[in-house]
Parts: structure tokens; C-alpha cells; sequence
């Protein structure tokens, strides 16, 4: 049974038989990361909070389950948490009373090649330096300086970009190699290990890789490897929003779970009301209440392409021809950076390469409670086009076997999740887009639409899901960022002051 299963919240029905209080001062509908982040937000301001989740389980892209086998614990969305880690937010918490624990395998991630040979990320920017020979130096002078200021860079990038930064000088620093295409950058480097390790993570963009801009990803997850690691949650990703849960409970919030918000007759009625959904969602439900120019940039709104994720439970584990790869986090799969560049444009036109770009998840090896004997649960997806209909298992399958021979006689049981399954899983992913929302050049600086990011046009309503700055991720920050703008909406246009339980 996964440790984290929030069981002290209310699961009936709404409206009838619920029995939470009806004199709110906010309403947040959805439980993700964000919505969360959004509801401690107020509640440590003092607000009167209440959470409506629409399934019958908290925590939207970050719940653990034992998918394949029992006793094996897998993520079924987000695994690795460089940015959670880092997030100003999360770390002002005290999480670790409320369970949340960060967990660290020997090795950060490893990018195998056909050779045999492998880019290897550590956490210390030296040892990392040192394993990848001649350009050593080159990756100490692209990531030290960001790595030595990373915190102040957090403080900028985990927010909207289209503002004044606070430390300028660093931002400027980053924005000039940021808008590099992340092709361009990874000829910074001289090995193929170096390239292949710095475009893998650019690939989290989910973007063709030789796009201005496209650089600015690997630059972020890599000075988070150097700042912060990559680690895991102890016990799985859902302890990070049982953690908010539970700190929520014991600030008198409130959580009803299995009521799908949609439309506004839905919700009790509160000063603020703030949506960890999509822009179309917060349209459907507010039904014509938004101005005219605001809902149709909504609609207007981009998902992007898709992640085809597949469970493994394997014994013994995944045998990778390259030995640090037995040892590590997270292990990107698609070979050389060039591979990963054509596989990533042809995904973005719609067409499933034959050798997608895969990511793997061993968080067994930093959190060993997640296996059972020596079978391990092993995390999985691959890049594919948005909306795919196919079956990429197969193609999982054996990308893993050409670095990790002898793979599939280890496999000892399977669980799939398509696209489709992904959005019927969470609304938020729209065609079974995990980011909810592309991460366009548009998109990255304008998410949702022109303006405040975190305004919705309609009085008192906020969006507080990924789909505002700084986007996808279990950070919590756009839930925070949306739920300060809520604050003073309260103070100035309801004179509601509410008296602080904690720092806001
Ligand atoms: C396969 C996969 C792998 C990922 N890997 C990582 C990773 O390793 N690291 C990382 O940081 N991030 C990762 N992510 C992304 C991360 O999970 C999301 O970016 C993050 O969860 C977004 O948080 P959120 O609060 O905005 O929304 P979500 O987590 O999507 O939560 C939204 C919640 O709102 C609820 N909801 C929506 N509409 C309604 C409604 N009308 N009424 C009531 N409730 C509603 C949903 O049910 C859901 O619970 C991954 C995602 C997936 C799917």
C-alpha cells in the first residue's frame, strides 16, 4: 500500500451530503502540487480554505501507486524533483515535520550511448566535470557560475519571466545562452557524452531543439542538479502534496475529494476562487462569465506533444551495459544529441519516430522501501506525438534493450498509460500533454494569455495550475505565485484581513 494515501479528507459527494463549512474565503478547485501550494498560501495568511478535487485521490501529477506488482511502489506521473527541491516556496515549509523527505541515488542521471560509454551527472560540479575529460573545463565554465548563483537565478526563473528580475545581472547571464537553440548549445561541448548529457535534459522541453530558446531547460535542470540534485520523495512523489495536505489540515483547511468542479453552481461560494486546471477548463466552467478577449486567448491556449508512459516491475533490475547507468536516479534513453534533436522535431510534426526519447526512472536505488525483494519498480515514458494513438510499448522495450541487453527476460510485469489513459487520468492533460501546456517560445514568457498570468479577467478568479509561469513541475510556485495575487485581491477589494497563522 502506498504510505500516502490522504485518507482525512471528506470523499462524498458535492453539493448534497457534503458537510464542509460554507464561510470560505477561498476556494481552490483541484489538488495538483500547485492548487496545494495555492491553498497553504492563504491558509497561513489566515484565510478559511476549502480544496475540491475531482477524483477520489489528492495530489494531481504527483500520487504513488503500486502499479504493477503489490509491495512495488511506482510514480504515476512525476518521479525526479530538482525543482521541488529548489522551489523558494516548498523550501520555506517546514515539509519534513509533514513527511516530506528527500531522497538522493549515488548518481543524479546518466545519458548511455551505443559504445558502452555514458555523460555522467553528479551533483558535484567537479566530479561531473572531471568524468567528462576534455570538456571538463567547458562544463565548470557553462554551470559554475549559474550553479555559485543558483538561488537568486530560482528566485527569477520560478516565476513570470516578463517582469523586472530581482538579480538582473544573472538573469541577463542565463537569458543570453537561454536563447540559444539547445542544439547550438550542446556544440559548446566537444564529446558526444557532454552534448548528449546537456541535450537530454534541453529534451524536457518537449519542443524541437533547434528553436531559439530551446537551450534554456538543460541550462536550468543542470545548475538545479549542481544547486540542489535530483532527488526523489521518500516513499514517493505523493508524499510532497500529503505533505501540503496534512500541513493544510493543520492550518483548518479543508478537502473534499471526488467532486469534478463544472460549472460555478458547483462551488460554494467564496471572495476568491482559484483553478489548478486548464485555461479551456476555467472557460467551460465560468461559462461566458470571462471577458470576451481574455477567453478566447484561452482557447487559444497550445497543449503539446504527448508522453506514452509504461510501469515495469524487473528483477534485479536493469542490466545498462554502462555501469554508472546501474547506479543512477534517472537514465536518459535516445542516444546521441542528434538522435534526440530529429526524434524531438519529429514528434512536434506529429509523426512517432522509430527511436523516441525515453526517460527511466530507478528511484528504487535512492529509496529501496519501493521494491519488494529484488524486483524494482522501474518508471517510464517516451516522447510521442500529441494526441498518439498507438502502442509505443514495444518501442520502450527495446530502446532500453539496445543500451541494457538482456532487459526484457527481466521484465516481471507491465502497466501501460496512452495519452488518452493520461487525460482520463487528469484533466489537466489535454491530449496527454503532461506539461499542461506547450513550452513554445510564446508560451514560456505569455502562459496563459498577455497580462497577469495568474488573472483570469473575471473578478475574485484566479488560474493557478502549470499553465501559468513557471509551468510544469511539482515546485508549487505558480500555485503560489497565483495565491499572492488572490491575498491582495482580499485586502484590497474586500478589506479582508486575514490574521496570519504563518509567514505568507
Ligand atoms: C508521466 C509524467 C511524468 C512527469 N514527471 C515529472 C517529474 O519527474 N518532475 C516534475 O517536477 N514534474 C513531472 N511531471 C509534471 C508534473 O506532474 C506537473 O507539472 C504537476 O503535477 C502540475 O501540477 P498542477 O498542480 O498544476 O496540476 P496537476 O498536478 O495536474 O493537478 C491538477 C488537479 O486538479 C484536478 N482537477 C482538474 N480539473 C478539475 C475540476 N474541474 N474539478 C475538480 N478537480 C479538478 C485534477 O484531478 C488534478 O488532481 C510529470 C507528469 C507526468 C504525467
Amino acid at each position: 500500500m502506498c504510505p500516502f494515501t490522504f485518507t482525512a479528507v471528506a470523499t462524498s459527494t458535492w453539493p448534497e451530503s457534503i458537510t464542509v463549512k460554507t464561510d470560505f474565503d477561498a476556494v481552490i478547485v483541484g489538488s495538483g502540487p500547485n492548487g496545494l501550494a495555492a491553498a497553504v498560501t492563504l491558509a497561513r495568511a489566515g484565510c478559511r480554505v476549502v480544496v475540491i478535487e475531482a477524483k477520489d485521490e489528492i495530489g494531481g501529477g504527483t500520487r504513488t501507486r503500486e502499479l504493477t506488482l503489490p509491495g512495488l511502489l511506482h510514480d504515476v506521473c512525476s518521479a525526479t524533483h530538482p525543482f521541488a527541491a529548489a522551489s523558494p516556496f516548498l523550501r520555506s515549509l517546514p515539509l519534513g515535520d509533514f513527511g516530506l523527505q528527500w531522497r538522493y541515488a549515488p548518481i543524479d542521471m546518466v545519458h548511455p550511448l551505443d559504445d558502452g560509454t555514458a555523460g555522467v551527472l553528479h551533483r558535484s560540479l567537479d566530479d561531473t566535470a572531471q568524468g567528462l575529460g576534455v570538456d571538463g573545463p567547458r562544463w565548470r565554465a557553462a554551470f559554475g557560475p549559474l550553479t555559485r548563483r543558483f538561488d537568486e537565478l530560482v528566485e527569477d526563473a520560478l516565476g513570470p519571466l516578463l517582469r523586472w528580475p530581482s538579480h538582473p545581472i544573472v538573469m541577463a547571464r542565463v537569458g543570453i545562452r537561454s536563447a540559444l537553440p539547445a542544439t547550438a548549445a550542446a556544440r559548446l561541448f566537444l564529446t558526444e557524452q557532454a552534448r548528449a548529457l546537456f541535450l537530454g535534459c534541453a529534451a524536457h522541453l518537449y519542443q524541437p531543439l533547434n528553436g531559439i530558446g530551446t537551450a534554456a531547460l538543460g541550462f536550468m535542470f543542470l545548475a538545479a542538479a549542481h544547486s540542489y540534485g535530483w532527488p526523489v520523495a521518500e516513499g514517493g512523489s505523493a508524499a510532497i502534496t500529503s505533505a501540503l495536505a496534512t500541513m493544510l489540515e493543520s492550518l483548518n483547511g479543508e478537502i473534499v475529494t471526488g467532486v469534478e468542479v463544472m460549472s460555478l453552481r458547483d462551488l460554494p461560494t467564496a471572495p476568491v476562487t482559484l483553478f489548478d486546471t486548464t485555461p479551456s477548463a476555467f472557460v467551460r466552467i465560468t461559462d461566458g462569465r470571462q471577458r470576451s478577449r481574455r477567453a478566447s486567448a484561452y482557447r487559444r491556449y497550445r497543449h503539446g506533444p504527448a508522453a506514452f508512459k509504461v510501469d515495469f516491475a524487473v528483477r534485479g533490475g536493469i542490466p545498462w551495459t554502462a555501469e554508472e547507468a546501474r547506479r543512477a536516479g534517472t537514465v536518459h534513453v535516445g542516444g546521441t544529441a542528434a538522435e534526440i534533436a530529429a526524434a524531438e522535431s519529429q514528434i512536434a510534426q506529429g509523426v512517432m519516430p522509430d527511436r523516441p526519447f525515453i526517460l527511466v526512472g530507478q528511484q528504487y536505488l535512492a529509496d529501496p522501501r519501493r521494491s519488494r525483494d529484488d524486483i524494482h519498480p522501474i518508471w517510464t515514458y517516451a516522447h510521442v506525438p500529441r494526441g498518439f494513438s498507438g502502442e509505443a510499448t514495444a518501442v520502450i522495450r527495446s530502446q532500453i534493450e539496445r543500451f541494457a541487453p538482456g532487459f526484457t527476460e527481466r521484465i516481471a510485469a507491465t502497466h501501460v498509460m496512452s495519452p488518452a489513459e493520461l487525460e482520463d487520468y487528469n484533466p489537466n492533460y489535454i491530449g496527454g500533454d503532461i506539461l499542461t501546456g506547450a513550452n513554445s517560445l510564446r508560451q514560456l514568457f505569455v502562459r496563459p494569455a498577455f497580462g497577469n498570468p495568474y488573472r483570469t479577467g473575471v473578478d475574485g478568479m484566479y488560474l493557478c495550475s502549470a499553465a501559468t509561469p513557471p509551468g510544469a513541475g511539482a515546485h508549487g510556485m505558480c500555485g503560489y505565485h497565483a495565491a499572492r495575487q488572490a491575498l491582495s485581491y482580499l485586502q484590497r477589494d474586500h478589506q479582508i484581513m486575514p490574521s496570519p497563522t504563518g509567514g505568507s
